[in-house]
């Protein structure tokens, strides 16, 4: 059997000898270069992640401010260690439900006792003039309560996927932004990280000729009753937590819109982790190019994050794609080889593309639409596995039909 190459440590001699013969030379993404740049030399450590977001850090007081809703894993975990990596964005406030944890980790972050907020007084950042994006991270059912209360104080604001547990609120969160004249992003940090958007380019430019088949999958297992299991508050259980990753990254990929889902779902009977929500679930999707995709997720597996796209010449992908660490590129046959791309810190990534179309008045790569797509596709799963029957969903015949211009 044939080994697949799997393209991780970075190596400066082969990275220039490699890419610049490939087809990649002629697209190489300024992000390579920049960490050609800065490569240390061979045997040094690893260097820490940083942004990958071009330019020069701003000074603090040229920075967007961004308050965090909801201080829990992925805030403690990811966010705050982003905020030291980004080159745009700073913290600038905290809202929470738990007064000690917040005044605890605004004295570790440097942010101000009046700039803590709690559930009930929110509202009140509407005069905090070093806010100017909300950043929603609570668990899916409260994205459109806050992200509705922070357009109303003016604010911009970046939620966490999925967007919410409804279409209806997922249109509710756009027409509020929209009549309050603020950007709405959706947390997609897989849209801004420059391994997968590496891919992204080798599906557009056809690198092995046109891609044919995708398979994704994001399973692991979650041990404990916890909010994700419960389906008022996630709305749609593993596939909104972590089959959406599969989702999103394959319609980011192709800049296609599956037209046809099909899927079945499991739920151990006995088990008391999943009497709300289904433990694994695996749905094809087809799209009007004729692509067609397979795909897994599950709360009940061992970790698995990848996806490999399968193309007339050639098969290229991420294995694994999805995790915060370690991603790690693969393509067979060799030739063209994939570039040799630095780790970044995936969430000061989006944190810093947030802030960019804050300051230049752009519109966001993943703006709300994004969002509410994919929530149209996570029904569908879900009605497809009730019925059993394929669904069909709405055409778009554009290409990313639903995304921002294409981040700098
Ligand atoms: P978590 O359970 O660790 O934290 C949730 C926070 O919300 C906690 O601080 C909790 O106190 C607060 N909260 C308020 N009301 C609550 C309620 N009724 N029930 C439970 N918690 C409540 O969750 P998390 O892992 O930080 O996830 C938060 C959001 O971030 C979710 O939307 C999730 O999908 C998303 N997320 C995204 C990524 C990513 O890689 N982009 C990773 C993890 C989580």
């Amino acid at each position: 059997m044939e080994t697949i190459t799997f393209f991780t440590g970075f190596n400066r001699r082969n990275f220039i000898s490699r890419t610049a013969r490939g087809i990649f030379a002629a697209t190489l993404a300024p992000e390579i270069v920049r960490f050609a740049a800065s490569a240390e030399p061979m045997g040094s450590p690893a260097p820490t992640p940083t942004s990958a977001a071009q330019g020069e850090p701003l000074p603090q007081d040229q920075r967007v401010g961004f308050a965090l809703v909801g201080l829990g894993r992925l805030t403690q975990g990811q966010l705050l260690p982003a905020f030291r990596v980004s080159k745009r964005a700073k913290l600038t406030g905290l809202v929470s439900g738990d007064p000690a944890k917040a005044q605890k980790l605004a004295q570790e972050n440097g942010v101000s006792t009046e700039s803590i907020y709690d559930y009930k007084n929110f509202d009140r950042i509407r005069d905090n003039q070093d806010v100017q994006v909300v950043y929603v991270v609570l668990p899916n059912s409260m994205h459109a309560d806050f992200t509705e209360r922070s357009a109303r104080a003016g604010k911009h604001v970046l939620c966490e996927k999925p967007m919410e547990v409804s279409l209806m609120k997922c249109q509710q969160m756009i027409d509020a932004c929209r009549k309050a004249k603020v950007k709405l992003m959706i947390a997609y940090r897989i849209q801004y990280e420059p391994m997968n958007r590496a891919m992204q380019r080798m599906v557009r430019e056809k690198a092995f000729g046109p891609v044919k088949y995708i398979e994704s999958d994001n399973g692991q297992r979650v041990e404990k009753m916890e909010w994700r299991l419960s389906k008022a508050l996630s709305g749609s259980g593993a596939v909104g937590d972590v089959g959406i990753y599969c989702i999103n990254t394959i319609r980011f990929l192709l800049g296609e819109e599956p037209m046809e889902v099909f899927a079945r779902t499991f739920r151990p009977p006995s088990d008391p982790r999943f009497k709300e929500v289904d433990a694994t679930i695996i749905w094809q999707m087809r799209f009007a190019s004729g692509v067609l995709a397979n795909c897994m997720c599950s709360f009940d597996t061992y970790d698995t994050k990848s996806y490999r796209a399968v193309a007339e010449r050639g098969t290229f992908g991420m294995n694994p794609s999805f995790p915060y660490h370690g991603l790690k590129m693969f393509a067979k046959p060799e030739q063209p080889p994939p570039p040799q791309i630095a780790e970044s810190d995936q969430f000061a990534n989006e944190l810093d593309h947030m802030a960019d179309c804050v300051i230049n008045g752009r519109q966001p790569y993943t703006p709300g639409e994004e969002g509410l797509q994919d929530q149209r596709i996570i029904e569908a799963i879900f009605e497809s596995a009730r019925t059993t029957r394929a669904v069909t969903l709405p055409r778009f015949d554009k290409l990313d039909p639903f995304r921002g211009p294409i981040p700098e």
